[in-house]
């Protein structure tokens, strides 16, 4: 037993050190770190523009805009899940729209890119931009539009799984 209290000790003091660093750290440590270059040898090139520097795809373009199909949207950076079939919904916005998605996967941020807050959409788990969150989204369930690009996600069939 003896031998595993020292490394449990360590841990501890390490932690409580990285938390308290943590409250005072502006920028957010992600599970999944990597590089730029990393990031764009890893992906196709829209992938890499929207989810490592908050592209926007052009509207309708996108190949699971119109998807129907059952299954799991992941991170398009580390297949984290993010988003459910059942409850994406045609917004007619030209991106795939979902009234919510899986909240321990998602970041919650705010951008000023066209000079007025937004409600930006992250992955908790490596920081990628996925799209953006709008209140206009169907009134009978949540009101909410999670506003996705195609290109942040990858789509896993539930058949396939
Ligand atoms: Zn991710």
């Amino acid at each position: 037993m003896k031998k595993y209290l020292l490394p449990l000790v360590f841990a501890l003091l390490v932690s409580c050190r990285g938390n308290s660093q943590g409250k005072k750290a502006q920028k957010k440590i992600y599970k999944i770190i990597k590089t730029d270059a990393e990031w764009k040898s890893s992906l196709p090139a829209l992938a890499y523009d929207v989810l490592r520097h908050a592209a926007t795809e052009r509207p309708y373009t996108g190949p699971l805009n119109d998807n129907k199909r059952e299954g799991t949207y992941l991170c398009g950076g580390c297949k984290a899940p993010l988003y459910e079939s059942q409850y994406k919904y045609d917004s007619k916005s030209g991106w795939p729209s979902f009234d919510r998605g899986i909240e321990e996967n998602l970041e919650y941020d705010v951008d000023y890119k066209i000079g007025y807050p937004r409600s930006e959409l992250k992955c908790n788990r490596c920081g990628s931009h996925l799209g953006h969150m709008f209140d206009d989204g169907p009134k009978k369930t949540t009101g909410q539009r999670h506003c996705i690009n195609s290109a942040a996600l990858t789509f896993i069939p539930k058949d396939e799984k």
